[in-house]
């Protein structure tokens, strides 16, 4: 799952969900721009609750076919405006 941040230089950008978690920092490799600290924190928290919270969507593949994603009952979006 792919985090998309839309940066204030209206360029976005997008960090996978797993590689996200791992990051002590933040910038958007347009302008620099550093995400704060605090805000990266809670970040963290909230997508590794959400990824919780998909963990209990997810269904098994049919045994006979082989994916390369996991499948899910239901597919979420966060859209800020
Ligand atoms: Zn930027």
């Amino acid at each position: 799952m792919d985090i998309v941040f839309n940066c204030k230089c209206k360029k976005s950008f997008s960090v996978e969900d797993e590689y996200l978690l791992k990051k002590d920092s933040l910038k958007c490799p347009n302008c620099e721009f550093e995400i704060p600290k605090k805000s990266l924190e809670y970040l963290k928290e909230g997508l590794s609750k959400i990824l919780e919270a998909r963990e209990f969507l997810r269904v098994p593949p049919p045994s006979n076919v082989v994916m390369a994603k996991p499948l899910y009952s239901i597919e979420f979006k966060i859209i800020d405006d």
